[in-house]
């Protein structure tokens, strides 16, 4: 459907959890946030219920994320659930990856068509202090079975000065001999990020450059989202680069969220929403919950506003917005 600006809204990213087996400096403090009690999170079948209007309504793809979604026990059961409702054409998880080790198959037994892999140093010891504690062979052999198994395979890298500037052109080489885009995306000053020290897309890209020589504009994996992706010479997969601070993609947002206690969120930055937990608990029906959701998402944002004063400022953390 559209929105009041134009853009068309077919990309619903699901939260399914804030909890996470991991703790990645940029994202959440080292002794964890408080956990949301389990009644306060939707169930899987209140999420069933929203997609199902929102499919109705015109959403074509979900994402499932988190905090981390494998650390919700049944998380492929949802995927399967999730793959069963009409109008759905493509469901993906955003992950870091490490508990999808060894069920590669089953998620794709029970529909799962891509993972975004977030991967930001291949450098054992780096990746434990960045992720404080998580083993970066388990991350790669989920990404060597995922590519095996035919699936999109996406990996999420987020430069941080001081931090892995000496990883990126290393992990850029994983697109070199197979198919798979390596993302770069802008530390967003939310939560923990807001400590740290972003490095600029134009800074990375020049980087790159150096490594690998001209690259040209890779158009067929625009994809659904913000990314534009370039790809070296020589390169089977691509570099893409997600900048919401220096070039806003607010014109060409297609997306909406709904959090794990619920909120369906209009825009990563604001906290306005509409709390579809409370309406479906106080008996609503079918007829009302798609009314609901279509006069929400025809008043998504214009713009997240990262750089300029917003009065309803996000500020919670990204395993519990949902990144
Ligand atoms: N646990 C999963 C994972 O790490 O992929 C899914 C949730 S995580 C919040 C989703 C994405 O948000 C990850 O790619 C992570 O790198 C990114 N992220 C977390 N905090 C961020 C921040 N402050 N700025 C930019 N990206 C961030
Ligand atoms: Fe967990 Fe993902 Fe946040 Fe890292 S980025 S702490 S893996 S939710």
């Amino acid at each position: 459907m559209l929105d009041h600006f134009g853009r068309e809204i077919d990309y619903l990213r699901i939260s399914i959890t804030d909890r996470c087996n991991l703790r990645c400096i940029y994202c959440m403090p080292e002794d964890g946030v408080p956990d949301i009690q389990h009644t306060d999170i939707l169930s899987y079948e209140e999420i069933v219920r929203i997609v199902r209007q929102a499919a109705a309504l015109g959403i074509r793809h979900l994402r499932v994320t988190g905090g981390e979604p494998m650390a919700r026990r049944g998380c492929l059961d949802l995927v399967r659930m999730l793959h069963d409702i009409p109008g759905i054409e493509t469901i993906s998880m955003t992950t870091n990856g490490l508990l999808l080790d060894g069920r590669i198959r089953e998620a794709c037994e029970a529909g799962l068509n891509g993972v975004n892999l977030s991967l930001d140093a291949l450098d054992p010891d780096l990746y434990r202090s960045i992720t404080r504690g998580g083993d970066v062979e388990k991350a790669l052999r989920v990404l060597d079975e995922a590519q095996k198994f035919g699936m999109s395979v996406k990996i999420n890298v987020v430069p941080v000065r001081g931090v892995n500037e000496q990883e990126l052109p290393k992990l850029a080489e994983l697109a070199k001999n197979s198919p798979v885009s390596i993302r770069f995306i802008e530390l967003m000053p939310l939560g923990c990020g807001a400590s740290l020290q972003p490095i600029p897309t134009e800074e990375i890209r020049r980087k790159m450059e150096e490594a690998f020589g001209s690259m040209e504009e890779d158009r067929k994996r625009r994809g659904y989202g913000p990314a534009y992706y370039l790809r070296p010479e020589g390169f089977q997969g691509s570099i893409g680069f997600i900048s919401p601070l220096s070039h806003e993609f607010c014109g060409r947002c297609n997306r909406v969220r709904l959090t794990a206690d619920g909120l369906l969120k209009l825009c990563l930055n604001h906290t306005s929403g509409v709390d579809l937990r409370a309406l479906i608990r106080n008996g609503a029906d079918d007829l009302l919950l798609r009314e609901t959701l279509r006069t929400a998402i025809e008043r998504k944002p214009e713009r997240h506003g990262f750089n300029e004063p917003v009065e309803d400022r996000e500020s919670r953390h990204m395993n519990e917005i949902g990144g």
